[in-house]
């Protein structure tokens, strides 16, 4: 574990006693480089960002609340929107002030036209990249009933979501893949940052790095569900994760988590939190600790 490692992963504290500790190490005395960070990149805040992985089975869904804002990314499979449309009223959500479709893919858009037809929409994020499924229909249709648009961000571009900041970074390029041209973001919230990649792949991945957009993070989900295909060395060494989160189906036919990531947490003692063996996972940042409502998952 090098000493930044060690630093950043301290600012990371896993329930009360860790944080503890980790305030005092992780603020007081940092390496240049982080302290670097700290200077020029990190912004006070003074609320509360929550981030919401919604256990959907095989699929994803991730809710994001900041400041009395909200974001949506993907909604699971077609059968699950009423379940994210009812977890989201459990929260409270009367608006959604981003969504985000990562890609076509049924398990990541398929209940999005219900949360679009529920919920007031602010800015509807997709990429460009159109499929011949009755699945990517619903959510096109639902978004013209609406007289919504979809807009297709641009790598670089950056939103705020409350205090919290988000930078597009992905696709950076026309994929044949639907997983690669997955909409990729990169949040910051104070000195804690969070990775999401949806089901980009290794093309993808080799140029979120080559654009050269800081991903350094506490907190990455780990891109495609945890598969093999994802989660490439060179994206890991940009990320160098404190925490990976991995949004599975139980028992999934496609073997989700593979060993690839599981061995790199393992090795590099990162906790892993899985919804398959835990459900919805739920973590809060004040903007330097991060806490979670459970314990990391055990790894087998
Ligand atoms: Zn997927």
């Amino acid at each position: 574990m090098t000493r930044k490692r060690f630093l950043k992963r301290a600012a990371v504290g896993i329930f009360s006693l860790l944080a503890a500790i980790g305030i005092a190490i992780g603020i007081s005395g940092g390496s240049r480089e982080q302290e670097k960070e700290t200077t020029t990149e990190a912004k006070k805040v003074t609320g509360e960002l929550s981030i919401h992985y919604i256990d959907v089975g095989q699929g994803d869904s991730t809710l994001i609340t900041c400041d009395g804002m909200s974001m949506l990314i993907d909604a699971g499979e077609n059968d699950m929107g009423s379940k994210v449309w009812s977890y989201l009223e459990s929260q409270d959500i009367e608006k959604l002030d981003y969504v985000i479709g990562t890609h076509p893919d049924s398990d990541h858009i398929g209940g999005l036209d219900v949360v679009i037809y529920k919920f007031d929409c602010e800015k509807i994020f997709m990429p460009d990249y159109i499929k011949d499924t009755k699945t990517y229909d619903d959510v096109i249709q639902t978004v013209r009933n609406k007289n919504y648009k979809i807009e297709n961000p641009k790598v670089g571009e950056t939103y705020s979501l409350g205090e919290a900041t988000f930078t597009i970074i992905a696709p950076n390029d026309d994929y044949e893949e639907s997983n690669d041209s997955s909409i990729g973001i990169y949040l910051t919230y104070g000195e804690n940052s969070f990775l999401f990649t949806g089901d980009a792949e290794e093309a993808s991945e080799k140029d979120i790095v080559k654009n050269g957009i800081n991903i350094d993070a506490d907190v990455y989900k780990a891109g495609h569900h945890g598969s093999r295909t994802s989660s490439s060395d060179e994206l890991l060494e940009a990320v160098t994760p404190e925490c990976v989160i991995i949004s599975c189906g139980e028992d999934n036919s496609y073997g989700h988590p593979h060993g690839a990531i599981l061995n790199y947490c393992i090795t590099n003692n990162i906790p892993i939190y899985r919804t398959d063996k835990q459900g919805t996972i739920v973590l809060k940042s004040d903007g330097k600790d991060i806490t979670f409502n459970m314990s990391p998952a055990d790894y087998y």
